[in-house]
């Protein structure tokens, strides 16, 4: 995925949380096993002991890992397996049970609302499974209404984590498309060309290192906001983007840069397979705006460029396709400029 600062500080937030998490679960656990340990409990306090180095390893590489959800899946598999290890052999009075409570709120901050749900499942069920386990089968010292109490308590917070996570997260996607997304062509806006372009010089093979930009500019356009007024112009840049999107494969991406100038990246094709992009871009304008009786005369002037011939950095690969397409405006519009 391409990573915006939106998407960066998602991950951030979780980073965030997980360090807070670590630390105090590596204060809580050395507590334990110091206790542990002196009370006789010796397996337990070794279990804790185990989780806290595995704490610390975490938290001297959360800060670097890609992997932030796996490390965040195992760090919580250990701390919610001693959890109900501890509620299964320690006495009721000793509240242990009450751990229970921040499995459902750890789980969702850190694994997001799918696996955030899995753990939950799993490890309240198992909690609760072990608490009525030792109350009806071991004739334990646990009320009834204790039970109670702690089913409804776990089952409030677990509902109020679940759709604190789950608005949390639609509000988040809903900031990613208003910062990334053009709201008239539903096409990328400017601000996410150079993440998409990093990202694509980034992850090409050797042998197929090269991103194309076709850069496109209506011509004349004004002249169709002032003839037929600005709810058909765009009307026109919506047709333009369905011929690019039409046009694109999967791996291409479309971008409107505000107005009525749109870009395309192309990652590995050849020069003369970028001119015959841009060219059937420059005919589907023509062609396809002109078929309906639309009298406007629409056409194009396009401007290509290629990294990494024309510049090692966006910036010059851009200034490239935007001289080139300025030539084909200079020598009489609708054509492309490829070199
Ligand atoms: P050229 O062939 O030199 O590119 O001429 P042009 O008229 O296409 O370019 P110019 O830069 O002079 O005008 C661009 C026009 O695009 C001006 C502005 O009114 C219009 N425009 C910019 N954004 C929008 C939009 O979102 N919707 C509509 N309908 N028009 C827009
Ligand atoms: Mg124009
Ligand atoms: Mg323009």
């Amino acid at each position: 995925m391409v990573t915006s600062k939106l998407w960066g500080s998602e991950l951030e937030f979780r980073r965030i949380v997980l360090r807070v998490v670590l630390i105090v679960i590596i204060v809580a656990g050395v507590t334990f096993t110091i206790n542990n340990w002196f009370a006789g409990h010796k397996i337990l306090a070794i279990v804790e002991l185990l989780v806290v180095i595995l704490s610390f390893i975490i938290l001297a590489i959360h800060k670097k890992t890609p992997n932030l959800t796996i490390w965040s899946s195992v760090f919580l598999c250990a701390l919610y397996t001693v959890i109900l290890f501890g509620i299964f052999s320690a006495s009721y009075t000793s509240a242990l049970y009450s751990w229970l409570f921040i499995v459902p709120v750890l789980s969702y901050l850190l694994l997001g609302t799918k696996l955030g749900t899995l753990y939950s499942v799993f490890y309240v069920i198992s909690g609760c499974g072990i608490l009525t386990f030792r109350h009806i089968m071991q004739n334990s010292e646990i009320p009834t209404i204790a039970i109670v109490n702690v089913g409804l308590t776990l089952t409030a917070i677990w509902a109020l984590s679940y759709t604190y996570e789950q608005k949390r997260a639609e509000m988040v996607k809903r900031l990613q498309e208003m910062a990334s997304l053009d709201p008239l062509t539903g096409l990328n806006n400017r601000l996410l060309l150079s993440s998409i372009f990093e990202m694509l010089c980034d992850s090409l093979p050797e042998k197929q290192k090269s991103v194309s930009m076709i850069l496109l500019d209506l011509d004349h356009f004004k002249k169709v906001n002032d003839k037929f007024g600005h709810g058909v112009g765009d009307a026109v840049l919506v047709d333009v983007s369905r011929i690019i999107n039409s046009m694109r494969r999967r791996n291409d991406w479309a971008f409107r840069f505000g107005g009525e100038e749109f870009c395309l990246l192309i990652p590995d094709v050849t020069p003369s397979q970028a001119s015959s992009i841009a060219e059937r871009l420059r005919y589907a304008v023509e062609h396809t705006l002109n078929a309906e009786g639309f009298t406007a005369n629409m056409t194009a002037s396009l401007g290509v460029a290629r990294w990494p011939e024309n510049g090692q950095e966006l910036s010059e690969i851009y200034k490239v396709a935007d001289e080139r397409l300025y030539r084909a405006k200079e020598q009489g519009r609708n054509q492309i400029v490829a070199e």
